[in-house]
């Protein structure tokens, strides 16, 4: 077929003319974007990626904290190209379709006891603010009134639509929309590194706040929601173990629902299916997204408890009907893609994988808690942050405005591995798939990086 003039096939110089006069970037000050050289990326293969350029990179990101098996996998194809000769999409609305059906009974048999009920979406986001409106519309739904407000943990991200927003606390992304949200509780998550009392001090203040919190307020309360584990975006802090299971006890003590967050920590990210599995905690309510598909297509998931479902499941004239959906909700591509990347995880034993590739993670970084400017690497599982700092005496941070994460990932780039920073906090999250070479090749790169910039002075 002949290719319409106006959208040319694209050398690399046509291509970034039109992505500048075209695409608005998400999470990017268009201005810099466009000073700087442009990355477009052509195909991917395992955990490679091309650009347009012919250049290979590792995804030590994840894509993004997508990826699971690598790119431009046959298996996964194949799903998406089967399920393509059948229906690419048909709606959920009063109706079903087979791979919906299929993969909410996967996800209801993998998931931590008691969530049995799957709400789908298109994104992180929207999972959430399907849990939010469920959980509100539960304590409604049974006659309790009053419980319309939220408790989050600071420095939270829960992602970017408006209800997700309200419930997010990190203050560089959320606070200009603050007339426009919901008021929410916020508790502090606990951070050992910053918090002079240690793991421990962290822990106690967070328990503490929060049961105050729910002294107070439990009564206003419809839901706690929290990112288990560990807090992504903030820049992967980790909680103290023990610390899940003393919040969902609190929870259940003051009768408030539990919303866990695994958009980011599902899938075997952390080593087990789902972060909550390492202290079988049993939410109310389990957004997940990111993995869920493998990486490859946008679907998300909100899973209920019998109990909440229950709340709405009533003749249509008491009008407990939970009115939200999507035009894609349940799309058949998408869940045939999730159900092919569970049956691989199963069938590869990739989440069984995750403790062995992250140990060796662990040992071949160690050696950069010696360096002057590495303040702290923490880990779980695949997902790796390294916080950045000044001074390391006293724990001051690169005052923003260096940019200091930014840096080591540019120099990342020149080195043939991709990554974006969380601040001063440079992130590692490669593919599960990735093999003891490929980590062994990353971890090296990221290493250099980090001296070049922060001991060499290396400057784009
Ligand atoms: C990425 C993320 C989200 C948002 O997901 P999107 O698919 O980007 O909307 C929500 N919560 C957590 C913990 C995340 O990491």
């Amino acid at each position: 077929m002949k290719q319409s003039p106006s959208v040319p096939t694209g050398t690399y110089e046509q291509l970034v003319e039109l992505d500048q006069n075209h695409v608005w970037h998400p999470f990017t000050q268009m201005k810099q974007y466009n000073e700087e050289p442009s990355l477009i990326i052509e195909r991917g293969e395992g955990i490679m990626l091309y650009d347009l350029q012919g250049r290979s990179y590792y995804d030590g990101f994840s894509s993004v904290w997508l990826n699971v098996h690598g790119h431009n996998v046959p298996e996964l194809n194949a799903a998406i190209a089967a399920q393509m000769g059948r229906v690419a999409h048909s709606t959920l609305l009063g109706m079903a379709n087979v791979p919906s059906i299929q993969l909410a009974a996967e996800l209801a048999h993998i998931s931590p006891a008691g969530l049995t009920k799957v709400f789908y979406s298109d994104s992180g986001s929207t999972g959430v603010e399907i849990g939010l409106k469920m959980a509100y519309q539960y304590w409604r739904n049974r006659g309790i009134a009053g419980k319309t407000s939220f408790v989050t943990m600071r420095e939270a991200y829960h992602g970017d639509t408006i209800g997700a927003v309200s419930v997010g606390a990190i203050p560089l992304y959320h606070e200009v929309f603050r007339p426009l949200l919901f008021p929410s509780f916020t508790v502090p998550y606990p951070n050992s590194y910053h918090h002079e009392g240690g793991a421990e001090g962290a822990l106690a203040e967070t328990l503490a706040q929060l049961e105050q919190t729910l002294k107070e307020h439990a009564s206003e309360i419809a839901a706690l929601i929290v990112e288990p584990l560990v807090q992504g975006a903030s820049g992967i802090i980790l909680m103290p173990p023990g610390c899940l299971t003393a919040i969902a006890k609190l929870c259940r003590a003051y009768d408030v629902l539990l919303i866990a967050d695994e958009v980011a920590t599902g899938f075997g990210r952390t080593g087990r299916m789902f972060a909550c599995d390492h202290e079988g905690v049993s939410p109310d309510i389990m957004v997940v997204g990111k993995g869920l598909t493998g990486g490859y297509l946008p679907v998300a998931a909100t899973l209920a408890t019998h109990e909440v479902y229950n709340a709405f499941y009533a003749d249509y004239e008491e009008q407990k009907t939970f009115f939200h959906g999507h035009s894609f909700t349940g799309n058949p591509l998408g869940c045939a893609v999730a159900l092919e990347s569970l049956r691989l995880m199963r069938e590869r034993r990739i989440v069984e994988s995750v403790e062995e590739k992250g140990q060796l993670v662990a040992d071949r970084l160690a050696p950069l808690l010696d360096r002057p400017h590495v303040g702290e690497i923490r880990q779980q599982g695949l997902m790796i942050g390294i916080e950045l700092v000044a001074d390391k005496q006293s724990k001051t941070a690169y005052h923003w405005n260096e940019r200091i994460g930014m840096l080591v990932c540019r120099r990342a780039r020149d080195l043939g591995m991709l990554t974006r920073p969380l601040g001063n906090v440079v992130v590692f999250i490669p593919p599960l798939v990735s093999t003891n070479e490929e980590l062994e090749a990353m971890c090296g790169i990221l290493i250099q990086a980090i001296i070049d910039v922060t001991e060499g002075g290396w400057r784009p």
